[in-house]
């Protein structure tokens, strides 16, 4: 008799498809017990201590290196916030003090020390720290299943195709599936902003999180079908049911070939209006993805993300090589380098920054840089010695007034007269842009337009700034709206001013990479799309699907809607009509 069918609701934090008989993560909890030790035996702990750190910071150092050659730089930091915490001072010798003064094994220690640290973490209000719990927890079990000498590997298993459940799933565990056979999984616990859904999303199957009970509802040999689009997951699914996906999926890979073949083709509407699609990336290693899903040249470059990954501030050479190396191999297509973003929700251990209550509100992004001044003028020299290609172009970020862009301007002639005086070859016509990533500069978006050459609409911030609701708390999200219809007036606000000086305005938030929504930006004026390399076909495939003429009809429409969701609902509509092929992908 074949088994009930049951359907689990979730969060699906990594799209797709995938049905699989399960493989249940029994317990991947480190099994010790606690014995007391004598005094004779505390160097010895410390050793065993000390050593499972290096042990640790191999294996980790080893799952870096894998996710940096598969998947690329930006995701591979990830762990850089794992071999921190294995270098904490404060860990380290509070187990060492524990040792001595307590008389247990490094075991018990270790699990009692890092569950204290991760009982501080959890209660801390910021969301992103919060999550961080997460990679403390992995790291202690690490250092636990290395102390006690398993391997700790139930996943290592794996040896036919599955959908892995488990209570919780590390990061560097996902990172370190077997793609091959692991076809998606589920989880009790876990949250969108976590590092284990990025690592889902970057190795690119299917994930459904906070499913509360999962592990205690599936048994050896149920079939599961999961739907990461939907957060669902079906235990048993119906005949009938495996049927209806099993079309979908067939229809998906129909469509995903298709969207492939888009690669050499123009980003240009039906009625002639070309639109430049180019990549946000975080690192060079993705620059090959930028020409395989058909993009040209890069819109963002977060060089941000160069500093996160080193234990010091880059220097001028180091940063100029990687600069150089963006500007060469895409050449003559352009390369927007943004300058430091840091604040807000991204920090550098070895750059002591004072908290603030509101690290949005506070010192970040230019501003910060315009405190540091020789931390900047190390970066703008670094992006102009790499510059003599001609095809690269600087951006500031989080501009609010037209002082700031006086003073990074100010710094930038500087170092053009250092590089000068040393005769260091440049780009003497760069070209120099601002982010308009607050409700500020798209209001004076006329005045700023004197002093630059192009503007980038940030819509990720401009939508926290504008609505005020912090990007990265979970409990206000239902308000982060990108179709509210004031983030559509100043996107439009700032299209107009710049279409008068004649500056190129393009648009580089998240936004730019969600399809239903690229008849509304382009209709506003748009023409220069930066987006995630992976969201490039079928933003392609929505530009090649309208008519230019019916997109500004639509931006004109929803200007006078009076909700977020009436606008979401006319974008959709017009998909429906010249696109269906891209909801059969997004919904
Ligand atoms: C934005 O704010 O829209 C943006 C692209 O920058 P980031 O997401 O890096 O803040
Ligand atoms: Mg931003």
């Amino acid at each position: 008799m074949s088994k009930e069918e049951l359907i689990l609701h979730g969060i699906g934090v990594s799209p797709g498809v995938a049905s699989a008989p399960v493989f249940r993560v029994v317990s991947d909890e480190p099994r010790f017990t606690t014995r007391m030790i004598g005094e004779d035996e505390v160097t010895t702990e410390v050793t065993r201590f000390l050593n499972s750190l290096t042990v640790t910071r191999q294996e980790i150092k080893e799952i870096q290196q894998r996710v940096a050659e598969g998947i690329g730089q930006g995701d591979a930091s990830i762990f850089d916030a794992h071999l921190m915490l294995l270098d904490d001072r404060m860990f380290i010798e509070e187990v060492i003090k524990g040792l001595g003064e307590r008389r247990q094994n490094a075991e018990a220690i270790v699990q009692e020390v890092a569950a204290k640290h991760a009982d501080v973490f959890s209660k801390i209000s910021d969301s992103y720290l919060r999550e961080r719990v997460a990679d403390l927890r992995d790291v202690a079990r690490r250092i636990l299943h290395n102390l006690i000498g398993s391997d700790g590997a139930e996943l290592d298993e794996v040896d036919s195709q599955c959908v892995v459940v488990a209570a919780d799933l590390a990061p560097s565990q996902t990172a370190a599936l077997q793609t091959d056979l692991v076809v998606g999984f589920a989880t009790n616990l876990g949250s969108p902003t976590s590092h284990t859904a990025v690592m889902a999303r970057a190795i690119g199957i299917p994930a459904v999180v906070g499913l509360h009970d999962v592990t205690a509802k599936v048994q050896p040999g149920d079939l599961l079908l999961m739907d990461g689009n939907k957060g669902m997951l079906v235990i048993n699914p119906s005949q009938e049911r495996l049927d209806e996906y099993g079309h979908r999926l067939e229809v998906r890979q129909e469509i995903a070939t298709v969207l492939r073949e888009l690669k050499d083709q123009p980003a240009e509407t039906k009625d002639g209006r070309r639109i430049d699609l180019r990549a946000n990336i975080e690192s060079t290693t993705e620059i090959e993805e930028i020409h395989a899903q058909g993009a040209h040249g890069v819109g963002l470059f977060r060089s941000e993300f160069l500093f996160l990954s080193k234990r010091h501030l880059p220097t001028e050479e180091e940063q100029a090589v990687v600069y150089a190396e963006l500007a060469e191999r895409l050449a003559p297509e352009r390369v927007t380098i943004r300058t430091l973003d840091l604040g807000g929700d991204k920090f550098l251990s070895h750059v002591t920054l004072p908290s603030e209550m509101n690290p949005f509100l506070g010192w970040r992004a230019i501003r910060l840089c315009l405190a540091q001044p020789e931390m900047f003028l190390t970066q703008l020299r670094a992006i102009l010695r790499a510059s003599r290609h001609g095809n690269i172009e600087i951006m500031y970020p989080m501009i609010t007034t037209v002082d700031e862009v006086r003073e990074a301007n100010g710094l930038l002639d500087q170092a053009k007269g250092e590089l000068r005086e040393a005769g260091e070859p440049f780009d003497e016509q760069i070209r120099v842009g601002v982010m308009i990533e607050t409700p500020a500069a798209a209001m004076i978006a006329d005045v700023l337009a004197e002093h630059v050459d192009f503007f980038s609409i940030g819509t990720n911030d401009l939508v926290q700034y504008t609505l005020a609701v912090d990007r990265v708390n979970e409990r206000v999200a239902y308000l982060y709206e990108p179709t509210h219809p004031a983030i559509l007036r100043l996107i439009r606000h700032t299209v107009e001013a710049g279409k008068k000086k004649n500056l190129k305005v393009s648009l580089c938030g998240e936004m730019a990479g969600d399809p239903l929504m690229t008849p509304l930006l382009v209709g506003l004026g748009i023409s220069d799309l930066s987006l995630s390399p992976s969201a490039v076909p079928l933003v392609k495939d929505a530009v090649r699907s309208i008519r230019f003429k019916d997109a500004e009809k639509l931006a004109k429409q929803s200007a006078k809607a009076s909700t977020a969701s009436e606008v979401v609902e006319k974008c959709r509509e017009m998909i429906r009509k010249t696109a269906p092929e891209i909801l059969e992908l997004v919904d």
